[in-house]
């Protein structure tokens, strides 16, 4: 397989990137019933915090009671999803907003959420340490992780893609060969996927989907591969030279981390995102309508 070139003009990809997410930083023009004002650009909201929550057996929840605060574990290099504007300190996305939402179910106004960006690779153990209280941040449902923490969800039905250059011929993952680099984040899911099904194919990775990005467009790797979503939101940035190609090969179900046994507050988010009207198309329509992503709320899992 041809190596991909060298894209020109990358030099300054940061600033590159920087300002095209000034440009597009994806802020909610909700105009849905404003109970909580974020005191930002995020102005309307379409859930509002609700008062005097009571949740039996929950000691996540008992512990955000307690302290007035909840910690929220996010991405912030992912746009559309999990976003942090460098310029401005503004969080946006699909992820931060099912966080907001989820907070303000709790009681909790958004000024007392502390959201903290950890990498896929240690999202079990900060939620084991009890360093968050919740994660979102396209976090997929599996059984391994099952044995560490626990989902509620899922809230988001993706599947894994390819991100190449704009003129590369890789048109599928079944371009991929034993010539070419991919590029993933160390304790993901698709790049376990790389691993076991397409053996030979050489990897490359890193603690964040950003860091392979600006590898893809430097020709250091040939594709990026993670949650089409994901990729979906880095193309938008650079459509002249990036592309999302093939059909997806995995599906990833992403669900809200909370700590093992904690069913009480799974069972909690779970009746949110069940009984929350049209709140999540909301949130859908604000942060990923224009993108092209097509998804329909799912169904949440039973507990347990
Ligand atoms: N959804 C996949 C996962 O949970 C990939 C995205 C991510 O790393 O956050 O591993």
């Amino acid at each position: 397989m041809r190596r991909t070139r060298t894209l020109a003009g990358f030099g300054i990809a940061t600033v590159a990137l920087l300002a095209l997410t000034a440009c597009n930083s994806g802020t909610p023009s909700s105009t849905g019933t404003s109970g909580s004002d974020e005191g930002d650009a995020s102005s309307s909201t379409p859930w509002t915090v609700e008062e005097d929550v009571t949740i039996e057996g929950s000691p996540t929840f008992d512990r955000i009671s307690s302290s007035g605060t909840v910690k929220v574990g996010v991405k912030e290099d992912q746009p559309g999803l999990g976003y942090l504007d460098p310029v401005t300190g503004e969080r946006t996305g699909f992820d931060v907003d099912i966080a907001r939402w989820m907070a303000a179910s709790l009681g909790v106004d958004p000024e007392k959420i502390e959201f903290q960006a950890i990498a896929s690779a240690n999202r079990e153990q900060a939620i084991v340490n009890g360093d968050i209280d919740y994660y979102v941040g396209t976090y997929s449902i599996t059984d391994k992780r099952k044995e560490q923490i626990a989902f509620a969800g899922p809230y988001f039905v993706t599947g894994q893609g390819l991100l190449v250059a704009a003129d590369s011929d890789i048109a599928s993952v079944d371009d991929l060969d034993s010539s070419t680099t991919v590029c993933s984040a160390t304790g993901s899911t698709p790049i376990q996927n790389i691993k076991e099904n397409y053996p030979e194919v050489k990897t490359k990775e890193y603690d964040t989907y950003s860091k392979c990005v600006e590898d893809l467009k430097n020709g250091q790797v040939d594709a990026v591969t993670t949650d089409e979503a994901i990729l979906i939101g880095y193309a938008a940035q650079d459509p002249d030279n990036l592309k999302v190609v093939g059909e997806p090969f995995s599906e990833e179900r992403y669900g809200i981390g909370v700590a093992k046994g904690d069913d009480a507050l799974v069972e909690y988010f779970n009746t949110q995102l069940t009984d929350g009207g049209d709140i999540w198309q909301q949130i859908f329509d604000n942060n990923l309508g224009a993108s092209g992503v097509k998804a329909e709320q799912p169904e949440v899992d039973p507990v347990g």
